[in-house]
């Protein structure tokens, strides 16, 4: 629990040999440069914000901090009515 890897890596699988980030989520074969960029991040917010969230929760929760844990859930779901899913 000491490392303290970004979350979004566990939507990501790093190939060391492409060096490309390839989207672990089923149904999505998309895949970017690098193995921690922005564009993981948006793409996993564009994408899978659902997964994203639960994702950041876990992390949250792993680092003890119950509160922000709550706002991330309430901000995903105004995103997604918005855009009406
Ligand atoms: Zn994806």
């Amino acid at each position: 629990m000491s490392n303290q890897k970004h979350p979004i890596h566990s939507l990501f699988k790093f190939n060391a040999e492409s060096k490309e980030s390839k989207c672990m989520v089923s149904g999505c074969r998309d895949s970017f440069k690098g193995k921690y960029s922005t564009s993981l991040i948006r793409h996993a917010e564009k994408k899978h914000l659902e997964e994203y969230v639960h994702l950041l929760a876990a992390h949250k929760k792993n680092n003890a901090q119950p509160n922000t844990k709550k706002t991330v859930r309430r901000n995903a779901t105004e995103v997604l009515l918005q855009k009406g899913c």
